[in-house]
């Protein structure tokens, strides 16, 4: 019995794998800030030793409601003070924001810093292979800082050596970008529809590659489509063991799978999960991508209810990104003049034309993508009603229709669109994303003592949302950077470099 007892519990020991307490982002994430160099500050357009802002609106991050009328004041990349009696300190800059809002920076947390190339694309969405998957060293942090994302996870690396040298090269102010927890390669079994990812041969190749990059430096994993289940547990066991979290858009193995292996969190919201797909079977992905499964699903459902209550049970988060998958349904929002403008003429052309082939739609199709889109909403919102850590983040990949930056933005009006309060969607794009990260205490929300990364817009989102769009000036540790400039810098260009 005792012998019994001794060998149940080696066994258990056995199969637990070391779970190390979660490494402190906040030294890597967040370093101390350089001063901007020669490349970053034709952006600058606020700098001093002391800043106040006035006659300000403020939604403070929190989900509380906006308050009008306020005082922040930045020193040395902090802000030091915020409420409505504060008094301006002598010296200080003062910028009188009468008719403006500020909230904090956004925390993207699904921000590739690549475009998705399909080669020769033509108007039936036809094209040759391979798909391409061009790095947007250049233009993608600008974009992201010009909208107001002061911090981000790439969520799935392409070029993870060049992701690493520009989070180095941003933090150092020798190039204008945010903060970034930058993922690892993706961790992608065979099959895949990308050329430039590595296969998984097996879990010993998950674990090594994981173990690899972490030293590299890389501080997030992501799983991808075709990962098997024994992968993803070597993967996720692996970055557990080194204090990292991983992520997953998984397609070959299901949410509830993921959830019981330990994933700590689901990419896409409800709309890849397959486990009712039509001829699914074990570690192998489906034709459907998750869309039939989410499609059948009736959102106020038992089988709904137990899946948000698992992954709940389980603390695994769910990153919503909207803006993609609004592609798929016609007559969805156009792209902003201003996010138009960002794209290459190339770009531009194959936007266009996925556009019209979703417009060309049959009636039934239409019908099958809307009822879909809406139950995804559905999900999203039942699974935060029911307590569980919803984040924010565009994937501007896709069919080209989400621009880097612009495309958190709009996934923040689709948080509205959902049923949240203004105040509630970019609680959600913003503190959601840095308690995720560990980061909450220093971003995410607007108190006192925390970072001094917040945008400034022009207008009352938390009355009309779309006054989210007129981005101004955006602060990132107490500087702030010119919207304008930076977007006419890249004006032309993403999708290029
Ligand atoms: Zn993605």
């Amino acid at each position: 019995m005792r012998l019994a007892a001794a060998v149940a519990i080696v066994s258990l020991g056995a199969m637990m794998a070391a779970q190390a307490a979660p490494r402190d982002l906040a030294p890597i994430v967040l370093p101390s800030p350089a001063v901007p160099g020669p490349a970053v500050q034709p952006y600058v357009s606020v700098s001093a030793p002391v800043v106040a802002l006035t006659h300000v609106r403020v939604i403070d991050g929190t989900g509380a409601a906006a308050r009008d009328d306020q005082t922040l004041v930045i020193e040395a990349g902090k802000l030091t003070a915020i409420g409505h009696d504060i008094e301006v300190p002598a010296g200080a800059k003062t910028i009188d924001l009468s008719g403006h809002t500020v909230f904090p920076g956004l925390v993207g947390m699904h921000d590739h810093l690549f475009y998705i190339a399909r080669p020769n694309l033509t108007a039936d969405m036809k094209g040759d292979p391979p798909l391409i998957v061009p790095e947007m060293a250049f233009s993608a942090p600008r974009l992201y800082l010009a909208n107001g994302v002061t911090t981000l996870r790439t969520t799935g690396s392409v070029e993870p050596y060049t992701d690493l040298n520009l989070k180095h090269a941003i933090d150092e102010g020798r190039l204008p970008g945010p903060h970034m927890d930058v993922t690892g390669p993706y961790l992608e079994g065979a099959d895949s529809r990308f050329i430039q990812m590595h296969p998984l041969r097996d879990p010993e190749d998950a674990k090594e590659t994981v173990a690899f990059w972490a030293k590299q430096g890389v501080t997030s994993f992501k799983a991808y489509m075709n990962i098997t289940r024994a992968e993803l547990k070597a993967a996720v066991d692996e970055a557990h063991s080194l204090g990292l979290k991983i992520t997953g858009h998984l397609c070959a193995v299901t949410y509830r799978e993921a959830a019981a292996i330990g994933i700590d969190d689901l990419e896409h919201g409800f709309f890849v999960n397959t486990e009712d797909d039509p001829g699914k079977t074990e570690d192998s992905c489906t034709r459907s991508d998750g869309r039939d499964t989410l499609y059948a699903m009736d959102p106020n459902g038992a089988a709904a209810k137990a899946l948000i209550a698992d992954l709940i049970a389980r603390h695994v988060a769910v990153t919503s990104t909207l803006p993609v998958f609004e592609q798929s349904v016609p007559d969805h929002a156009p792209l902003w003049p201003r996010a138009m403008a960002s794209y290459s003429p190339q770009a531009s052309r194959d936007y266009l034309l996925a556009r019209a082939h979703t417009e060309a739609d049959t009636p039934a199709e239409a019908e099958k993508a809307r009822l879909t889109f809406q139950h995804g909403m559905a999900m999203e919102r039942a699974f935060a009603a029911a307590g569980g850590l919803l984040l924010a983040g565009p994937d501007p990949t896709g069919n080209g229709g989400v621009v880097a930056g612009f495309g958190d933005l709009r996934e923040v009006e689709l948080l509205v669109e959902e049923g949240f309060t203004p105040e509630q969607a970019i609680h959600i794009a913003s503190y959601n994303g840095a308690l995720f990260l560990g980061l909450e205490n220093r971003v995410g929300s607007l108190a006192q003592g925390k970072d001094a990364d917040l945008v400034v817009v022009k207008g009352d989102p938390s009355r009309h949302i779309d006054d989210i769009e007129n981005v101004e000036t955006v602060f990132k540790d107490g500087i702030g950077y010119d919207t304008q400039k930076l977007l006419d810098s890249v004006k032309g260009h993403y999708g290029q470099y």
